[in-house]
Parts: C-alpha cells; sequence; structure tokens
C-alpha cells in the first residue's frame, strides 16, 4: 500500500487509509502580510489587542510558526456531491491549527489555503485573494446579519503566486495566494460520519460520535441508543435554523454537498454562494450548477433536508432502528412549514395569526417573480407603509425596488395594487403602530447585505493593494440593521455590470 502515515512531515499528497485525520504543518509562505483581522473575533478567542499587530500573529495564522505544544491537522471526510456519493475527499486546503476554551466556550482555529495535506488529491492546497475575501467577509456579514456561521479571524496574502486558469492565449493566469483563518467550534462536517459508515468501520464511527457529542453537544446527558438519536435530532434543528436565516436574507450557498454541511448547523465554506438580487427561486449563483440548479434558492430546505437523510444513513448502525430517524426527519418537514411562515410575517411585520396569511405571503412570493425585483431592498422599503396609506403611495414607496419598473406599471401595476391593498387592510388588522412595526421589520430586513458586485469591489481595490473597501465592507456589514446615511450608496440595486455572474471559480 501507499504510505499510511506522513512520516518526515512533508505535505505530500497521498491516498490515506483508514485514518481520522492526519497530522500535517502548514507550507511556509514567502512574503506574508495581514491585510484584515477581525477583533471582535480575536477578543471572543481571547488573543489581546497587542499581541493582533505581533510579528507572531502574522506567521502563526499565515502558516509560518507552529506555536509550541500545537499539532496541526487535516480531517477526514467523505461527502454526498450533487447528489452523488463522492467517496472520500477531505481537508484538501484547510489545516486546524489547534483548540482554545475561552468563557467556557470551544474555538477551532483553522487555515484555509495554507498549503497541501494528504488530502489535496490533485490541487494546490491553495486559496486565492479573490476567493479569500469573499470568504472573509461573508462569513463576518453573515454573523453580524444573526445567521448561523464560521467566523473570521484574519485574511493575509501570502506573498506566493497561485495558478487557477489558463488564459485563451495559453498564458498561465497568475493570482496572488491568501490565508484565512476561521473560526468555529469545531469543523466537523455531516461527511466526516458519512465516511465510517462507508467504510463499514463501526468502531472509529461510534468513536467520532461520542467524541462529538461529549466535547460539542455536552447538553446531551442521556445514554446509549437515545444519545444518538437526540444529537441527530439536535442537528435537524440547528441545520433547519441555519437555513431559515439563509431564506430570510436571500443568502444562496450554491454547494450545499454534504462534505460543506457543518454538524453544528453553522454556514461553512463560502465559495460561490451569492445573495438574491432580483428574487429569483430558481437561481443559483453556482455556474457549474446551471443545468439541474440543485442548489437554487428555493431548494435548499429541501437539500438541507436530503442530506440529513445522509445523515441519518450514516448514524444509523449506531441505533439499528429506522423509525426514530424516520419520524425526526418527518417532523423536519411540517417544522419548516411553521417556521417559515413565521420568518415571512416578521419579514412583512404581521404577528397575529391569521387564516388568511399564508396567501398573503404566496401571493407576494409569486409577484416577486413577475419582474426583476430586488428582494433586499423591497423588504426593507416595505416597513415604510403605513396603515393609511392608499395604493399610489404604497406604491411608490416600494417601486426603487423594481429593475424595470416602467414594464412593472404597463403589466403588473393592477397585480401589486391588489396585493398592497390587501397587506394595508392586513397591517390595520395589527396593534402595532406604523413606526413600532417599521422598527420590527427593520430589525428583520437588513438594509445591507454583500452583493456580489460589492465583493467585487473590494477584491479589484485589493488586487492592486488598496484595501479600503474590505475595510469599508466589514463595518458597514457590521451594523447591516442599521440606517448608515453616510454608506447609502450600498443600499442600491446590482449595477449593470454586475448582471453577468461574476466568475467564482476558486
Ligand atoms: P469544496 O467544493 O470547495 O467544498 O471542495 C471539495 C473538496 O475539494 C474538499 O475536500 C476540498 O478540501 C477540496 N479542495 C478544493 N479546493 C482545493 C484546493 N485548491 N486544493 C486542495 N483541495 C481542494
Ligand atoms: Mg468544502
Ligand atoms: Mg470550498
Amino acid at each position: 500500500n501507499e504510505l499510511p502515515v506522513d512520516k518526515d512531515n512533508t505535505n505530500d499528497v497521498r491516498k490515506v487509509f483508514d485514518a481520522c485525520f492526519s497530522f500535517v504543518n502548514p507550507t511556509p509562505t514567502s512574503n506574508p502580510k495581514l491585510i484584515h483581522t477581525s477583533n471582535e473575533v480575536a477578543e471572543i478567542i481571547g488573543i489581546i489587542k497587542n499581541d493582533i499587530l505581533s510579528k507572531e500573529f502574522l506567521n502563526v495564522f499565515t502558516g509560518n510558526k507552529i506555536l509550541v505544544n500545537t499539532k496541526p491537522y487535516a480531517m477526514c471526510y467523505g461527502g454526498h456531491q450533487f447528489g452523488n456519493w463522492a467517496g472520500q475527499l477531505g481537508d484538501g486546503r484547510a489545516i486546524n491549527l489547534f483548540e482554545v476554551e475561552n468563557n467556557n466556550q470551544k474555538y477551532t482555529l483553522q487555515l484555509k489555503g495554507a498549503g497541501k495535506t494528504p488530502y489535496s488529491r490533485n490541487a494546490d492546497g491553495l486559496a486565492v485573494l479573490r476567493s479569500s475575501i469573499r470568504e472573509y467577509l461573508c462569513a463576518e456579514a453573515m454573523y453580524y446579519l444573526g445567521v448561523p456561521t464560521t467566523r473570521s479571524l484574519s485574511l493575509s496574502v501570502t506573498g506566493d503566486q497561485v495558478l487557477r486558469d489558463i488564459m485563451y492565449n495559453g498564458n498561465p493566469a497568475f493570482e496572488k495566494g491568501a490565508v484565512v483563518c476561521r473560526v468555529a467550534p469545531s469543523f466537523i462536517r455531516f461527511g466526516n460520519f458519512e465516511i465510517f459508515a462507508a467504510r463499514n468501520d463501526l468502531k472509529t464511527l461510534q468513536e467520532l460520535t461520542d467524541f462529538t457529542i461529549k466535547h460539542y453537544f455536552s447538553e446531551i446527558k442521556i445514554d446509549g441508543i437515545e444519545k444518538y438519536i437526540s444529537f441527530f435530532k439536535t442537528v435537524c434543528d440547528t441545520t433547519l435554523k441555519m437555513i431559515i436565516e439563509w431564506q430570510r436574507v436571500g443568502f444562496v450557498h450554491g454547494v450545499m454537498n454534504t462534505d460543506n454541511m457543518s454538524i453544528h448547523g453553522l454556514t461553512i465554506d463560502y465559495g460561490p454562494y451569492g445573495w438574491l438580487e432580483d428574487y429569483n427561486p430558481d437561481w443559483t449563483p453556482n455556474t457549474t450548477d446551471n443545468q439541474h440548479k440543485r442548489y437554487r434558492f428555493g431548494n435548499q430546505p429541501e437539500i438541507a433536508l436530503w442530506n440529513l437523510y445522509q445523515l441519518a444513513n450514516a448514524l444509523y448502525p449506531l441505533v439499528n432502528e429506522a423509525k426514530p430517524f424516520e419520524d425526526i426527519l418527518n417532523s423536519y418537514q411540517t417544522e419548516y412549514e411553521t417556521k417559515y411562515l413565521e420568518m415571512m410575517k416578521g419579514k412583512l411585520g404581521i404577528t397575529l395569526n391569521l387564516e388568511t396569511d399564508i396567501k398573503l405571503i404566496y401571493q407576494l412570493t409569486e409577484l416577486l417573480t413577475v419582474k426583476e425585483t430586488d428582494m433586499t431592498i423591497f423588504f426593507r422599503l416595505l416597513s415604510k407603509i403605513e396603515k393609511e396609506d392608499n395604493q399610489e403611495q404604497a406604491f411608490s414607496k416600494v417601486s426603487p425596488a423594481f429593475y424595470q419598473l416602467d414594464e412593472i406599471k404597463d403589466e403588473f401595476l393592477k397585480d401589486w395594487n391588489i396585493w398592497l391593498n390587501d397587506y394595508i387592510e392586513r397591517i390595520k388588522q395589527e396593534n402595532l403602530s406604523d413606526s413600532g412595526r417599521k422598527q420590527k421589520m427593520d430589525a428583520t430586513n437588513p438594509k445591507y447585505v454583500l452583493r456580489n458586485y460589492m465583493a467585487q469591489i473590494a477584491i479589484d481595490a485589493a488586487d492592486k493593494e488598496d484595501y479600503t473597501v474590505i475595510n469599508e465592507l466589514y463595518t458597514l456589514l457590521q451594523n447591516p440593521y442599521d440606517e448608515q446615511p453616510e454608506k447609502e450608496k450600498w443600499f442600491a440595486k446590482r449595477p449593470d455590470w454586475a448582471r453577468e455572474k461574476i466568475g467564482c471559480s476558486m
């Protein structure tokens, strides 16, 4: 067989057998520079402010220094990719540095793009600046939106060149290499369990599950079969919660493979993700998923459930009974419907339960799709409508959300007027005042999200070593629900040049 262990601690790529993880050190980088650090993340893991500016911080979080008594490692996992079992994958470009405990919370610090690991297969283990900026900013933006997510500690350029594409003239297109340090309780994925079930290695499967529960799900106190069922139920609950939040803010992950599903119900692995601009449930930002659109916005709840089925299959040997899993999975469907309705009512600013609410919401989501309508802008402006408004007043308040206002007026004004009228009648039945409702709605419907074109402007500037836009977006997105009058330019529809989806090969 091929080498089972990395004897001399080189980062050789090889087939690893029977492993749970492999020790591997990051590859040193030639000229690392820190571009951005999240002071808040540093603080929650207990890094003091002065240390952020130290040489040691830079070296540790670009992989140039290994802290004493730590042993970095890459994890082994499998996964279902686009609906098919893909076998063993593993951390091909992620390396766990160490774990920190602070204020009774556990944090794993992981570098992404710090060089080859035994799981890199035929890829380089590196990340380019472009995709690293996208991951770094989006994870933090999601956190401040209230969406469960991994966090970003630092973003650095490595000083090394990375080859991603061959240009049409046959010349190699080099890009700047970068490393992100990201943070989560752990980076355990559904795929970590699937790989042992696939290998029929029940001993390690049980060991991993017991380990995960003991360290990260310590609220589960029962033993035996019940423990595993309770664990699975918790994962279903947190996953469902995450998906509802994605649907609320219009986030499309783009690659919901089971190896990209965190066991903690956190959004993980920001690749070709995108935000709905025009409200289109069929949209996916992932150009490689264009044909079947498996990971389209409107399909995310269904896919999360499909992925949970795969996790259930993986855990099944620990329980040997299908029914408890089936019951939990069946309740996902009804719970989703309840939670989705609750979430959408929040977006509309309605709190009482009326029978007509489902219809009102359904009609709105249909109407939003007839002609390009900006989801973020629409819901943000909806809170301006008042009980005493007439249809025209209401329409003019939301009309900046339409990309082709004239066509809406020509073809759909009547439909919009009917809906707006129903909406005004509906909010009249609530006990909330106009301003009370607006306040609630504005805490649910963000004003600022990380639109693709915004990330692209930050990327283009960063490519010229101008990191001011990264900084600006970072601060903007720390308060996504606040009015930020001096930053109003980011509350705007996607410009025409950004209509064609920006390429996002990673
Ligand atoms: P993803 O679709 O980004 O979640 O990646 C799927 C698998 O490919 C994971 O096992 C990754 O670790 C691996 N992978 C992606 N990009 C690279 C890269 N540049 N070098 C090594 N492995 C990679
Ligand atoms: Mg991944
Ligand atoms: Mg990825």
